[in-house]
């Protein structure tokens, strides 16, 4: 499955090159080419799926897998204190290419990135019929 206008699907076929750092059948890694810190490296499913509920659990696996040993790469290679992995699905969530990728965003005290976290409560009942709800959906 590919789409003949997708970046990362040309990424993948080695048709516009990249600076990659892992590959097999089913993913690739490389690193950003508008890096948060140097060494913001982003995994990716060979396949085009626009967004992480549209991978098959199979290959989400196969791609998922990765992500242990290029943590502790990217870690060990930039020194960095640690790193964020960072998913966005749709362009509400900052999905700006439409192919899934998974950022691996290293981390250090005083570093520039940051985002907010509005933390919020839940009335009396809610989280547990939320939680029914997902559940249900999952089935
Ligand atoms: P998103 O906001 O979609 O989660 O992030 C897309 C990421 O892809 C951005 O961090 C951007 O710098 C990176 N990117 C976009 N085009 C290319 C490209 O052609 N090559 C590489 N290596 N990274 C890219
Ligand atoms: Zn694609």
């Amino acid at each position: 499955m590919k789409d003949s206008d997708c970046i990362f699907c040309k990424i993948a076929a080695g048709e516009i090159p990249c600076t990659k750092l892992l590959e097999d059948d089913s993913a690739i890694a490389f690193l950003d080419i508008g890096p948060l810190a140097p060494g913001h490296a982003l995994l990716i499913p060979r396949e085009h799926y626009v967004t992480v509920d549209q991978m098959p659990a199979d290959v989400a696996a196969d791609v998922l897998k990765h992500l242990p040993a290029l943590g502790r790469a990217v870690q060990a290679a930039v020194g960095c204190e640690g790193f964020n992995i960072l998913q966005n699905n749709g362009s509400v969530a900052h999905q700006v290419v439409p192919h899934v990728h998974f950022h691996v965003i290293p981390r250090n005290p005083d570093d520039e990135f940051g985002f907010n976290w509005p933390a919020g409560s839940y009335p009396p009942g809610r989280i547990e019929q939320l939680a029914e709800d997902i559940r249900k959906h999952l089935k």
